[in-house]
C-alpha cells in the first residue's frame, strides 16, 4: 500500500513562496492499494492535481473508476471535487462516501455545491462523470484487497465529521481531521480506532500554546499523545496552518522530534508533505535521525 499527499494544508490554499516545500493546497490524500485500487481521502484543491494525473491512464478515456472517502462537507475537504477533467468525462465511476447532513444527503449537499449560485456546472444531473452516493456505516467494506473502516467523531449535525482506517495486509492508515477531543469519550473512541496502526494521518493546524480559534482542531500535542497511546509507528501532521511557513514547519518538526527522543518514544514525527510517493510500511524502517527534512 502506497500513499501521496496533494493537499496537506488546512482551511485556504496558500499558493506563497514560503508554502511551497511541503505545499499549499487544501486536504487530499490518495491511497494506492498493490492491487491497483484507489482510494481518495477527502477532495480538498489537492484533488484537482490528482484527477488531472489520471487523465494519462483509463479515467482519462472515460473508462476509470474512483473510491472517495469524505470526512465532512467543509469547503477545504470538498472543493477540488468538481474542477478536474476527470470527473466531467462521462463513463468515469466516482463511488464517493461520506457522512449526511441533517440539512441533507450527502448527495444533496453537494448538488448545492454546484448550484448555478456557485459553479457554472448546474448541478449533479450535468456533471460527466457518473457519481455514487454510497451509504456510510462503521460497518467495513472492502475496496478490491483495501478494508476500509469508517467511525464518527464529532456527531455535529449539520457537518458530521468522520475518521477512516484503511488496511491492506500487515499496513494501515488511519486519517482523523477536524476533531477537538472536548471529552474522554472521543479521545478513547480515536485511540481505539487509531490502535497499532503503521501510519497515523492527524490535523493539528495549532499548538497548545498558540491562542487561536481554529474551529474545532486537536493540538499538535493532542495529535502526539494520541499516536503514543495508540502504539502508532508514524504520525504525520497535516491541515497545517494558513499561515505556517515552511521554516516555521522545519522549526515546528524539529522541536517535537525532539521532544519525543528525550522522552525515548519510539514513534516516528513527520509533517505531511505534498508529492512524494510514500511505501506506507517502509516508512518505519527509517528512523526520524536518517530523514532528511524535505
Ligand atoms: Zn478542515
Amino acid at each position: 500500500m502506497k500513499l501521496r499527499f496533494y493537499g496537506v494544508r488546512g482551511y485556504v490554499p496558500t499558493p506563497g513562496a514560503q508554502y511551497l516545500r511541503y505545499g499549499g493546497n487544501t486536504c487530499c490524500t490518495v491511497i494506492y492499494g498493490t492491487g491497483g485500487e484507489l482510494v481518495v481521502l477527502d477532495s480538498g484543491t489537492g484533488f484537482c492535481f490528482f484527477g488531472d494525473e489520471l487523465l494519462a491512464g483509463p479515467h482519462g478515456r472515460g473508462d476509470g473508476e474512483l473510491v472517495l472517502l469524505i470526512t465532512h462537507t467543509y469547503w477545504d475537504h470538498l472543493l477540488g471535487l468538481p474542477f478536474p477533467g476527470v470527473v466531467h468525462l462521462p463513463g468515469n465511476r466516482l463511488h464517493i462516501y461520506g457522512p449526511d447532513s441533517a440539512r441533507g444527503s450527502l448527495e444533496i449537499v453537494y448538488d448545492g455545491l454546484l448550484s448555478p449560485v456557485y459553479s457554472p456546472v448546474y448541478g449533479l444531473a450535468h456533471i460527466g462523470a457518473t457519481h455514487t452516493f454510497q451509504p456510510i456505516s462503521t460497518e467495513p467494506f472492502q475496496v478490491g484487497g483495501l478494508t476500509i473502516r469508517a467511525l464518527p467523531l464529532s456527531r455535529r449535525l449539520n457537518s458530521p465529521i468522520w475518521a477512516y482506517r484503511v488496511e491492506e495486509g500487515a499496513a494501515s492508515v488511519v486519517y482523523i481531521t477536524d476533531v477537538r477531543y472536548t471529552d474522554a469519550q472521543i479521545w478513547q473512541t480515536a485511540l481505539t480506532f487509531a490502535r497499532d496502526a503503521s501510519l497515523l494521518i492527524h490535523s493539528a493546524p495549532y499548538t497548545r500554546d498558540e491562542a487561536v480559534e481554529d474551529y474545532g482542531h486537536g493540538r499538535v500535542e493532542d495529535a502526539i499523545e494520541l499516536a503514543l497511546s495508540a502504539q502508532v509507528r508514524q504520525l504525520s501532521l497535516f491541515h497545517h496552518a494558513p499561515t505556517r511557513t515552511d521554516d516555521e514547519l522545519d522549526a515546528l518538526l524539529a522541536h517535537y522530534r525532539a521532544e519525543l527522543a528525550a522522552r525515548k518514544a519510539e514513534l516516528m514525527l513527520d509533517v505531511a508533505t505534498e508529492g512524494p510517493l510514500l511505501d506506507v510500511l517502509d516508512l518505519h524502517r527509517v528512523r526520524p535521525a536518517e530523514r532528511e527534512i524535505p
